[in-house]
């Protein structure tokens, strides 16, 4: 299986949180590459690898979740109200397509709304509000509903293919967080060619219910106990209109290094310290913020506290049905995580974790 394959297959997983048994039996196959694959009981996933069984613990973290959706309810005609699970701006949704997955089988719908034909002009000027949007797909009445046995709670995701555009810019669902998995699928796959020495204990590991708040990684932190900790997640590129051409985080920048984010303030010598390594070893890469939080944000407060830090790369149109990556982003952001677990020995641990 080659890259595009490989994203083509994780990004288009079906996977809302607390839904992610498709995206966990991917990353399960891939893991399958670790010496001992385990699961806590929220779903998490991790595989196991000994570098040096004096060595740190390592976590590195990617979420296996998606925003989506769930039914609320369904309508005498047979339509269906849903709620969102994660967060959504109504404004992306009209007019797209949705896989409703019941007992019964996966469905796929379209939001609907009114036409601008049966708008007053001043509804015509306002943006949609969720509550007004409903999902067709295709049944009448509450007979034709019954057949496909939708019921509050079913989840629901959006429908994207994956496509590669011109120069390098691959567009997909989900690569928030498809690509942390993406990164941590591929680190098991060096595992298993033999490529990988590291002087340290490392958990590769998927996240659930990380749109919902960082759920999944907390009890993941809990079985794994990590002395040090590493999320990978999307971060925002801000080269577009209405964007800022100022701004360093955009496609071609690199590996993203999160200084903070709403969730954490990340170890300052870690944090250093892959700044360091990447500048070495000619990694490109940028610092940014962000207003949200990473699994790490959750992580870092277990027990006597987990140094951590976050990585991401550029993305855009983040939380919708449609998003787009850099390839070469993405290179870098797996190189960077490689060459960091290469390099976090037990010395290192003491370096960074010492505060006396
Ligand atoms: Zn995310």
């Amino acid at each position: 299986m080659n890259r595009h394959q490989m994203f083509k297959e994780l990004t288009e997983a079906f996977g809302p949180s607390g839904y992610e048994d498709d995206v966990r039996k991917i990353m399960i196959r891939h893991l399958e590459a670790t010496t001992e694959v385990s699961t806590d009981r929220l779903g998490s996933v991790v595989g196991f690898h000994e570098g040096d069984p004096r060595g740190p613990k390592v976590l590195i973290a990617g979420h296996m979740d998606e925003v989506g959706f769930m039914v609320k309810q369904v309508t005498k005609q047979g339509y269906i109200n849903f709620l969102p699970v994660g967060g959504w701006w109504p404004q992306v949704l009209l007019s797209q397509r949705v896989k409703v997955r019941t007992r019964k089988g996966d469905f796929e719908g379209i939001i609907g709304s009114k036409p601008p034909h049966m708008m007053k002009d001043e509804e015509r000027k306002k943006p949609p509000e969720m509550d007004n949007l409903f999902i067709d797909v295709g049944v009448v009445g509450e007979k034709g509903a019954a057949e496909i046995d939708a019921r509050p709670g079913d989840p629901i995701v959006p429908v994207g293919d994956f496509s590669a555009l011109e120069n390098g810019v691959l567009a997909a669902k989900a690569w928030d967080n498809r690509i942390g998995c993406a990164v941590v699928a591929e680190m098991a796959a060096d595992i298993k060619k033999g490529l990988k020495t590291h002087p340290n204990r490392l958990y590769l590991a998927a996240s659930v219910q990380e749109e919902v708040g960082l759920r999944g990684a907390r009890t993941l932190a809990g079985l794994i106990e990590p002395d040090i900790a590493i999320a990978l997640d999307v971060s925002l590129a801000y080269d577009m209109p209405g964007g800022d051409s100022d701004a360093v985080e955009k496609f071609g920048s690199g590996a993203a290094i999160l200084v903070s984010d709403s969730t954490m303030i990340p170890n300052i010598k870690l944090r250093n310290f892959v700044i360091d390594v990447a500048e070495s070893e000619g990694i490109k890469y940028h610092l940014t913020s962000l207003r949200g939080g990473y699994d790490t944000g959750a992580i870092h407060t277990t027990k006597i506290g987990v140094p951590s830090l976050a990585l991401g790369l550029p993305s855009r149109y983040i939380h919708s049905h449609v998003s787009a990556i850099y390839e070469e982003d993405y290179v870098a952001l797996l190189e960077l995580v490689k060459a960091v677990v290469k390099r976090l020995d037990a010395a290192k641990l003491t370096e960074i974790a010492n505060f006396s």
